[in-house]
């Protein structure tokens, strides 16, 4: 009998401080009882104030870490972070296309929680371009929706309509906001959407999208349903931001485990 948790395949920056990036992902995937092979994107100089540098590796060897990784393993699902650039873009779509029919969660990562570029505009138009279309949910905050849908001020519904014909579920979340309750929205490629609101925790955190993102790879990794997996996602996501560290000078950490 095979008992093996599900495997996700990460492509995601590395954080050194370990509150968002590869560390997140790891935590947050195995928190939802699967396995995280983590292939690295980018290095990042930055701890929980603010990023100082970022480099993007070679894409010859990520290739080689994602081809190691699926030549042996058996993937359940995959989630996308932090690209960092346009030529990043095309070799992660070229590693999805070798991985065809299982979930794909595309976290389009262009700033850190403090607002420190992670990557220029463009990048996140190559990923609506060229990463959506491959991907079975795309999950911006709603500051990423507007630069990735070109509305700087647009709304989540205005964001949606613009972005869905690019990817079948969007999840818009609302925690950059300041209103008592946030709203996070999903909408879905058949027309449906769904609003899930939970109480707006004080603080501002460093990794709570990575967070989001993998859990809910993790969640249809286990061969939940979207709304199933997003539910499950969000709930996981809140109660890492309430358990919350504080271990430096500026943003919380959430706790994944
Ligand atoms: N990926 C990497 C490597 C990062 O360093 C960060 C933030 O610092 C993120 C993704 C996104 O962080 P958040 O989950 O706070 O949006």
């Amino acid at each position: 009998m095979n008992t093996a948790r599900p495997i996700v395949l990460c492509l995601s920056g590395h954080d050194p401080s370990g509150g968002a990036g590869l560390q997140a992902d790891i935590e947050a995937i195995m928190a939802q009882g699967c396995h995280a092979a983590p292939t690295v994107t980018a290095l990042t100089v930055q701890n929980s104030v603010d990023v100082l540098d970022f480099r993007v590796l070679d894409p010859e060897w990520v290739f080689a870490q994602a081809r190691a990784v699926t030549s042996d393993l058996t993937i359940a699902a995959v989630k996308l972070g932090m690209l960092g650039s346009l030529e990043m873009v095309d070799t992660v779509a070229e590693i999805l296309r070798g991985l065809p029919n299982i979930p794909i969660v595309c976290d389009p990562v262009l700033r850190a929680g403090g607002g420190g570029a992670l990557g220029k505009d463009e990048v996140g138009y190559a990923m609506r371009e060229r990463l959506l279309p491959l991907a079975s949910f795309a999950t911006p905050n709603l500051p990423e929706a507007r630069i990735l849908a070109e509305l700087p001020e647009g709304t989540a519904d205005q964001c949606a309509e613009k972005l869905l014909p690019y990817c079948q579920n969007l999840l818009i979340t609302g925690g950059h906001g300041d209103e008592q309750e946030v709203h996070n929205r999903l909408y879905s490629r058949d027309g449906s959407s769904k609003t899930f609101t939970c109480d707006r925790l004080p603080g501002s955190y460093h990794g709570s999208g990575c967070t989001l993102a993998s859990a809910l790879a993790g969640r249809l990794a286990l061969g939940e349903d979207a709304a199933t997996a997003v539910e499950a996602a969000l709930a996981y996501t809140w109660r890492t931001l309430r358990d919350a560290d504080h271990p430096g000078k500026g943003q919380h950490f959430p706790r994944r485990l």
